[in-house]
């Protein structure tokens, strides 16, 4: 049994980009539909604690500086299957081996500025939207 939730970020250089509503039309026209949005910039230090779970990665601090260099948007996504579903739309973390027409290979600049973040599970869809959503801001 899988879960119908997932969270997404448009990550600072997309955001920057001007590609947030090509974007979105690629997700909902995917089949997910929006459940909450909004526009944040997050301190290097919530970035931190988003990406907690990499703090030992030789990335962690650039990462963190890259996440709190602009704003992001952050969403809830539902659809069945919504998790794995997502990631599939997105590609590989590194834009070079995403595969064509994913969200990564046509507008992520690198690895690290790969333009969206997916949930991984549906446990950390969960915990994930409610790091930037309360209970009354989800639809
Ligand atoms: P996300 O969690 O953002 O959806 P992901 O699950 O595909 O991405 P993770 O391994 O969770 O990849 O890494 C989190 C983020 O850290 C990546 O999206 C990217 O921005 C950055 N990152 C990952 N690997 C590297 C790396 N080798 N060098 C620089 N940045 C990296
Ligand atoms: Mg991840």
């Amino acid at each position: 049994m899988t879960g119908n939730k997932t969270f997404t970020m448009i990550k600072p250089d997309a955001f920057a980009a001007g590609n947030s509503g090509a974007i979105i039309k690629m997700i909902e026209e995917a089949g997910f539909s929006i459940k909450a949005m909004k526009l944040v910039k997050l301190s290097a230090e919530k970035a931190g604690g988003f990406y907690a779970v990499h703090k030992e990665r030789p990335f962690y601090n650039d990462l963190c500086k890259y996440m709190s260099s602009g704003a992001i948007i952050a969403i809830i996504l539902e659809k069945e299957n919504a998790v794995a579903d997502f990631r599939k739309l997105i590609g590989a973390t590194n834009p070079a081996e995403a595969a064509e027409g994913t969200i990564r290979k046509l507008f992520a600049k690198s690895i690290e500025a790969n333009a969206v973040h997916g949930s991984d599970s549906d446990e950390n869809a969960a915990i994930e939207g409610s790091f930037f959503f309360s209970e009354l801001e989800k639809f």
